[in-house]
């Protein structure tokens, strides 16, 4: 068990196969990352950036090696611990059918409504909540309560932040946004991150610049492992 995490992760001779007679997608990756690091992951498509991050998040079990959350393999952690300290976010912003408080207190049935607008307010999401006509009421699918794509980011910033993760993974969108939603959503990324660990698969440069460390990673190996200004 590990009722505290100060976020330090460690990859060890990592390897993985999605089956046991598919092909290897990692190689022996080796990838220590203190506690805080903001850690952007790019590379070319199928490089296995996406494979790197779910691994951390545990939809899959590694083949061989070991992936530890503060010394302690990932598989000797139960679920409880390891949602609780390990949150993943992606970007195509997954919200499901209710209101958009139902939406950031995701995880945390707890949450009681001042919780959940802290949260808003923390990542800049408030605003435009606040002006919808049923605010926190809104139902993120119903006719007119339609968000953006920048909005529904804005509202899964607001639940990582509620679920107050330690290493926080996050796999970003493609899409492009208009110059004030990518604004407004590189601010609620930054402030998300706080001090948090974090491992982003990049695709804007912007996220890129403000990463303590970037690794690329091509044909299922780490390439390059340095600062955004070496690289
Ligand atoms: P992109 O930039 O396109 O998202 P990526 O770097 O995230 O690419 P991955 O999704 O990690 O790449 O894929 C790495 C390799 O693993 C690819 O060869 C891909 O075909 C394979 N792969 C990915 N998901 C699966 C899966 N569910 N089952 C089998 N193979 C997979
Ligand atoms: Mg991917």
């Amino acid at each position: 068990p590990l009722p505290q995490s100060t976020g330090r992760v460690d990859l060890d001779g990592v390897t993985f196969r999605y089956t046991p007679d598919s092909p290897e997608v990692l190689h022996r990756t080796d990838l220590h990352i203190p506690s805080g690091q903001t850690v952007a992951v790019v590379g070319r498509t199928g490089a296995g950036k996406s494979t790197l991050v779910k691994l951390l998040a545990r939809f899959y079990d590694v083949t061989d090696g070991a992936i530890r959350l503060d010394g302690v393999d990932l598989r000797e952690l139960s679920q409880v611990d390891r949602n609780r300290h390990i949150a993943m976010v992606t970007q195509e912003a997954f919200l499901f059918s209710g209101t958009i408080a139902e939406n950031i207190a995701l995880g945390r049935p707890d949450a009681s409504a001042e919780d959940i607008a802290a949260a808003a307010r923390a990542v800049g999401a408030d605003r435009f909540i606040e002006a919808l006509p049923e605010g926190y009421d809104t139902d993120v699918n119903k006719r007119g309560g339609r968000l953006s794509a920048g909005q529904r980011q804005l509202v899964s910033f607001a639940r990582a932040f509620l679920a107050d993760p330690t290493v926080l993974i996050l796999d970003e969108a493609t899409s492009s946004l208009d110059m004030p939603s990518e604004q407004l959503v590189q601010q609620g990324l930054q402030r998300l991150l706080g001090s948090r660990t974090a491992l982003i698969i990049a695709h804007r440069l912007s996220t890129v610049a403000v990463a303590d460390r970037v690794l690329v990673v091509d044909d299922g190996r780490i390439i390059e492992d340095g600062s955004p200004q070496e690289l």
